[in-house]
């Protein structure tokens, strides 16, 4: 017989979105359990540790202007910022041209900068035209969920290289094909996190600062401050489900609570078993909604060798598998570290490969971009999120063609006792750490109303 346990509110997940509905609902004076999968928590956040001792990310890492929930949450935390190395030259690899660039955009030629700024025009535009809170509502939306990102895209760009830096950027914020998304939920997506320069960009963008100590630190703190209320090595397995309970089962206990909160990616949330099944639509829509595909790498230096070259550690390809590249030294200097990812299909393909093989593409392609000492790496770190059994990918689950118009809803409506957290219910920065903040503080407001007698609806 399992050992049972009562409480107000279980809440499954110990990443940052379940961290915070917890401690929201412990402010307000509930009772909660946190039942985690993991030996650990902070799940997408984990720091490594480099040689020496650093912690450096090996997953979410940037924060940046306008994500003002994490940052304000950082702040309680008392975790500072510093911030991402910029001096120098950036390098870029478009459409078979080299290019090394000082300013925002590579100088792909005249045509097709022209080409390139009318699609970020076009694109902006047409995000800002999506309400957040519901995308499905968008005027055009099932024009644009019937179509795919690379679609839609193809339709408002001419030339081949500005057609590349579409699938660069693609695959560097989706960690996916642009063949791959609904065209509505790109465009929410660039909505959600302000606009293409703000989630492409280092400087004024998602990818400005760095928090002190490494990202995990955050859930780390709140759950310092949550205590035993944290069950690691807890997988919620099945929940039973009635208008005013819930039972959820791990393989070690059972916990009876009033209200729970998933604060799982969809596909995982799909993996626990419910009883009674949930309405459809809601299946529907964790059918349709994959992870990305993303291997991040670090290699580490005995010194940042790219910075006395004149380059800022950046890097960019729209062919290589490290498609994407930047410099992850520590702030007091330190080893010097460049971190690369493998995403969508190059994070596919290099997968089959051994971890020595992994290393030598990633090898490869640094000494493509910065000269042959990107050989001389000292050591060596990497994870691939999709084999991560309590991932299963990320950045962050992505909607494919027809869903968010015939299931979005779905998305954040609560089934009864049951309410949905996550980046990916985020209305702003959905698959950022600050847009799992957002959807932590929304469930437990939405908890802590129905638990006062105030219904259901979020
Ligand atoms: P998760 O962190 O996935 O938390 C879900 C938790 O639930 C996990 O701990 C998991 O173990 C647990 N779980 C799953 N199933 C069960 C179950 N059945 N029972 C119990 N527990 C379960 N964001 C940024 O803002 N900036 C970045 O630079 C950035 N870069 C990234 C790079 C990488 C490589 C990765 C992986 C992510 C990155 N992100 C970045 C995204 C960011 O990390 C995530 O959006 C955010 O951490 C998601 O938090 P969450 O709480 O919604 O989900």
């Amino acid at each position: 017989m399992n050992v049972r346990y009562s409480v107000d509110v279980a809440v499954v997940g110990a990443g940052l979105a379940g961290l915070v509905a917890a401690r929201d609902l412990v402010a307000a004076g509930h009772d909660v359990v946190v039942l985690e999968a993991r030996e650990r928590v902070g799940g997408r956040t984990f720091n490594g540790e480099l040689p020496g001792g650093a912690p450096i990310e090996l997953g979410g890492q940037w924060v940046g202007p306008g994500q003002d929930r994490m940052l304000a949450l950082m702040g309680e935390l008392g975790l500072g910022t510093f911030p991402t190395f910029q001096e120098g030259r950036r390098v870029a690899e478009v459409a078979g041209r080299w290019l090394e660039y000082t300013g925002r955009v590579p100088r792909i030629g005249t045509l097709a900068l022209a080409d390139l700024g009318r699609l970020r025009l076009a694109l902006d535009r047409a995000a800002r035209r999506i309400p957040l809170e519901a995308p499905w509502t968008a005027p055009d939306a099932h024009e644009l969920d019937g179509r795919t990102f690379a679609d839609w895209t193809r339709a408002h760009t001419r030339t081949r290289s500005a057609r590349a830096m579409v699938r660069l950027v693609t695959e560097a914020i989706f960690s996916a094909e642009p063949e791959e998304l609904s065209a509505l939920w790109a465009l929410y997506y660039f909505g959600a996190g302000g606009g293409f320069d703000s989630l492409t960009e280092v400087r004024g963008g998602a990818q400005q600062d760095r928090v002190e100590g490494g990202s995990q630190r955050v859930a780390l703190a709140v759950a310092a401050e949550l205590g035993d209320r944290v069950r690691q090595a807890h997988p919620v397995t099945d929940i039973t489900w009635e208008a005013d309970q819930v039972v959820l089962r791990t393989p070690a206990a059972e916990f009876r609570a009033r209200r729970a909160v998933v604060a799982v990616p969809p596909p995982l949330a799909a993996r626990i078993r419910y009883s009674p099944g949930l309405p459809g639509d809601r299946d529907q829509l964790t059918q349709r909604m994959p992870m990305g595909r993303v291997i991040k790498v670090h290699l580490v230096y005995g010194e940042p060798f790219w910075r006395a070259d004149g380059y800022t550690g950046e890097a960019n390809s729209d062919v290589r598998p490290l498609g994407t590249v930047l410099d992850s030294t520590p702030g007091d200097g330190g080893p010097g570290v460049l971190t690369g990812f493998f995403e969508g299909a190059h994070a596919d393909a290099m997968a089959r490969l051994s971890v020595a093989e992994r290393r030598g593409r990633a090898v490869d392609d640094l000494t493509a971009y910065f000269g042959p000492i990107a050989r001389y790496a000292i050591d060596y770190l990497e994870l691939d999120w999709a084999a991560e059994e309590w991932s299963r990918g990320c950045y962050g689950a992505f909607a494919a063609p027809g869903t968010l118009t015939r299931f979005g809803p779905a998305l954040r409506t609560p089934v009864g006792p049951l309410h949905w957290a996550g980046t990916e219910t985020a209305v702003r920065w959905a698959g950022y750490m600050d847009g799992a903040v957002e959807s932590g503080h929304r469930a437990a407001a939405e908890v802590a109303k129905a638990l006062n007698g105030g219904g259901t609806e979020g």
